[in-house]
């Protein structure tokens, strides 16, 4: 017995020894010169990885709630309308963020699996004031990933700032955040940029930073305001010290390392790898006669994957996977909760992994009395990796 589980749920995932051994060197002054140019060096890195060449990037302790709460607490003022593109769970609790900070929230919501495209968008832009709308690009709750290019655009044309969560996207799915108009693009450290939890990061357009210099009342967060923080990455930059609050160091060591990593790979490259792993699980999984919660596959993000129980089958296949070494996620989605199960494919995760992942279910699906030939989703997967 190798006594060894593969982590497949969507956040935290597995990360790469590099990553590792980068977490494990001794823990350096926040000012001193290597840390100041590995924070300044992860800076720059940034905007290439989010593909935001003229943003203003933030590297924040917290998780990735903070970041929506940094989003959200620096440019909505009282009283401004936010328009929330609903896919699930996580587009619920940006809405959440919004109403405490005193806006006007309205939910463009649709049936889960399932999320408003850009002409639905338009409509409801068109029908009431709104100056911010938020886009979640990968539900974690469904697996359903937004159309951010069209969703952002019309939101743009609009007149308003485009605010993405892609915590379940970023280094993952395709996102060109400048070429597509997204203004702040938040993600957490633990899911497909491939760093344990712990850290928030964001990129902000040169237009969110006039809003926020321009506001009328002080930001509502003293933690989150990004005036305190702004010297704080200008002078990391510049390459000299500065404080507010202690950064993460040995995150932000592991950080430097990953992202060095993804773009070694290259954007492009990374975006259809996962893809291509994505593609290759949903036909092992179609092959088994399963569905998937999202609508359609246009709708099916590349970094994680919702299966909805056969006939016969329900939440306690989990820990029957989990059995096997493979340990996947139950349903989040408050109304489907109980019918489905996710798995996670992102960050360093490769083909092997989705045919270890694909077996155990298979496994799984036979402990609990589901009729299937046995290996026919292992071999779609297998066939579509050899395409
Ligand atoms: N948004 C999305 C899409 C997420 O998947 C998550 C975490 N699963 C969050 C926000 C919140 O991030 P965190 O748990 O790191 O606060």
């Amino acid at each position: 017995m190798k006594g060894r589980n593969l982590l497949m749920i969507p956040g935290p995932i597995e990360f790469t020894p590099e990553v590792m051994a980068s977490m494990a060197q001794p823990t350096t002054s926040h000012v001193a010169p290597n840390f100041i140019e590995c924070f300044g060096e992860s800076l720059e890195m940034m905007r290439d990885v989010f593909l935001a060449p003229s943003a203003q990037p933030f590297i924040l302790a917290g998780s990735g709630t903070l970041g929506m709460d940094a989003a959200m607490a620096n440019v909505l003022q009282p009283g401004d309308g936010v328009l929330t593109v609903n896919s699930g769970y996580f587009s619920d609790r940006m809405g959440d963020i919004a109403r405490r900070y005193g806006g006007r929230v309205t939910n463009l919501s649709a049936d889960p699996g399932d999320i408003p495209d850009a002409s639905e968008v338009a409509r409801a832009l068109e029908a009431g004031d709104f100056a911010i709308v938020t886009i979640t690009h990968v539900d974690t709750s469904t697996g359903v990933l937004a159309d951010v290019e069209g969703i952002a655009g019309v939101a743009r044309d609009a007149g308003c700032l485009v605010i993405l969560d892609s915590v379940c996207g970023t280094a993952g799915a395709e996102c060109r955040t400048e070429d597509w108009g997204v203004d702040i693009h938040l993600t957490a450290s633990q899911k497909a940029i491939g760093v344990p939890p712990g850290l928030a990061l964001l990129t902000v357009s040169p237009a969110a930073m006039e809003v926020f210099e321009s506001r009328e009342t002080p930001v509502p967060s003293y933690y989150a305001d990004f005036a305190e923080w702004l010297p704080i990455m200008r002078a990391y930059e510049e390459r000299r010290p500065g404080y507010f609050g202690t950064p993460a160091v040995n995150l932000v060591a592991a950080l430097n390392t990953s992202l060095k990593q993804i773009l070694a790979e290259g954007m492009d490259a990374r975006f259809a790898r996962h893809e291509r792993l994505a593609g290759a699980f949903r036909s092992g999984i179609r092959a088994l006669g399963l569905d998937i919660v999202p609508a359609s596959d246009e709708l099916a993000a590349p970094t994680l994957t919702a299966i909805r129980y056969p006939d016969g089958v329900g939440p306690d296949l989990v820990p029957e996977i989990g059995a096997g070494g493979i340990l996947t996620a139950g349903g989040l989605h408050p109304e489907i909760k109980q019918t489905y199960f996710r798995v996670g494919h992102m960050g360093a995760v490769n083909a092997a992994d989705i045919l270890a992942t694909l077996g155990a279910i298979e496994r799984a699906l036979a402990a609990k009395g589901y009729e299937f030939e046995c290996g026919s989703g292992l071999a779609a997967a297998q066939r579509a990796l050899c395409d």
